[in-house]
């Protein structure tokens, strides 16, 4: 079997509401949708962040694929594996581990498709096909009648919206956005609401903190019982410097994104928890040899999610059931969008999805949704999460924010 051609379809998916967080606002997602196709018939879905720019890079990672028998994968990662954060290719190396991410996404759900085999069970079976998830609240601006968060009693209320409409046991809480006293009285307002029914709670400010706020605030937050903070300050060093002094753990996806920096991570002891983001490290392969390292060095490990759709998601939820020494939950916006590309959208029941069973990656693609979220695409165009043109204009974020 050979991989014949590629298409790439940009496309656009809102937010039911605005989501803040610390560098600007998001209003949608964009990503690209991959379709692969073989001499065979077999055609396989990938999902990648990006737009327009996004599928120029794939025109021009054609080399890289085009031409190559699906079950000759790691021939492909290795290709992928030259663009790495050098003064040469430092343009090439992120938005290539995307592209790499995608096409062997689509790669994995050929072979599945070929061999007739749900991808999890390519990737080495799964003790359990439930994949738990926790409730993804941010602040959030008014749309249409919804949103509208700013205060801790309606952060509270927003997570009792999710729970009962989803069945979750946990809450990551996106802070960075309003003064720190204010986020601690949301985090202390969903402990004190929710007591021990509220299983797992996380707080991610990205970054938004200086070391002193982050020591200062995560100490006072330990009553609480956080599960994790994630990405208090920036850098290895900066979380080192905290993590000296705080006693909840501390989880990154924002300091720890290449091979390069695990070791220094695991030295500078900055950090408790990984969350992979299996496009940030370039695919499914990647990610498994992450998770390894993870484990060697006792590290805990979980899914990264940033406004996947439905391809994306099932990838994860596969790779989720088939690593064993994933520590922590998923957290997604999944919940938060209007809308995606598959025939069966996931819809979580009991807090979580089950890993979908038919072939590959087990979803389908729909071809009028795809037209209608690319048509998006063309009158929304990328997503700019940074900034925040439309409510605040002329503000620029900063570090430390507090
Ligand atoms: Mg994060």
């Amino acid at each position: 079997m050979k991989i014949i051609d590629v298409k790439a379809t940009p496309v656009y998916v809102e937010m039911e509401a605005p989501l803040l967080w610390s560098m600007g606002v998001e209003h949608g997602t964009t990503r690209t949708i991959i379709q692969l196709f073989t001499d065979e018939g077999i055609v396989g879905l990938g999902e990648t962040y990006g737009g327009a720019e996004m599928v120029r890079r794939i025109e021009e990672a054609r080399p890289l694929f085009i031409g190559l028998d699906p079950f000759e994968l790691q021939s492909m990662v290795q290709h992928f594996e030259v663009f790495k954060v050098t003064s040469e290719q430092m343009a090439r190396a992120a938005e290539m581990k995307f592209v790499s991410a995608g096409i062997e996404m689509a790669i994995w759900d050929i072979l599945g498709n070929a061999l007739n085999k749900p991808l999890y069970k390519l990737l080495g079976g799964a003790n359990s096909t439930f994949v738990p998830f926790v409730a993804y609240v941010f602040y959030r601006y008014e749309k249409n009648g919804i949103g509208g968060e700013t205060t801790p009693d309606d952060i509270v209320r927003r997570y009792g919206e999710l729970v009962e409409r989803c069945g979750f046991e946990g809450v990551k809480l996106k802070g960075g956005v309003f003064p720190p006293e204010e986020e601690w009285r949301a985090v202390r307002g969903l402990r004190e609401t929710f007591g021990d029914d509220l299983k797992y709670l996380r707080f991610d400010p990205n970054q938004a903190w200086s070391t002193e706020t982050s020591i200062r605030y995560i100490n006072r937050m330990e009553q609480f019982d956080l599960e994790y903070v994630e990405d208090p300050t920036w850098d290895l060093h900066g979380l080192s410097l905290v993590r000296e002094d705080v006693r909840i753990p501390i989880a990154t996806n924002q300091a720890v994104i290449s091979l390069p920096q695990i070791a220094p991570a695991v030295r500078l002891r900055a950090i408790d928890v990984l969350l992979l983001d299996m496009y940030f490290w370039g695919g499914i392969s990647q990610a498994k040899k992450v998770a390894a390292i993870c484990e060697t060095f006792n590290l805990g490990v979980a899914i990264h999610s940033d406004r996947d759709l439905g391809i994306g998601t099932a990838a994860a939820l596969h790779f989720w059931a088939s690593t064993p020494t994933m520590s922590h939950s998923y957290d997604t916006h999944y919940h938060d969008q209007v809308g995606d590309v598959i025939t069966e959208p996931f819809v979580f029941k009991n807090g979580g999805l089950c890993v979908p069973e038919g072939p590959g990656l087990g979803v389908t693609l729909d071809e009028d949704r795809l037209a209608y979220h690319a048509k998006q695409y063309l009158e929304h165009g990328d997503d700019v999460e940074f900034f925040d043109p439309k409510q605040r204009p002329g503000w620029v974020p900063h570090l430390p924010l507090f």
